[in-house]
């Protein structure tokens, strides 16, 4: 199986089996880092590589961050 090293996070991923990499030119969400990755594979080979997104900040932790400011803005 075929691997890459994330952009964003710099770990090692596997190709999941929808990516053929005989003829490939899409994307891929890292499983590590949810990093939006974009590749282009010709024959076994990594033609295109490139960080298309970084993961957003998780939203229970900007909700929060959110509600905690409006309630010192109130009081
Ligand atoms: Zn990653």
């Amino acid at each position: 199986m075929l691997e890459i090293e994330c952009l964003a996070c710099d770990k090692t991923l596997e190709l999941p089996k929808y990516i053929n990499t005989d003829n490939y030119d899409g994307q891929l969400v890292c499983s590590k880092c949810k990093a939006l990755l974009h590749l282009k594979f010709v024959k076994d080979e990594l033609l295109k590589y490139k960080l298309i997104e970084r993961a957003r900040p998780r939203t229970p932790v900007k909700f929060e961050i959110e509600r905690v400011t409006r309630g010192e803005i109130l009081s």
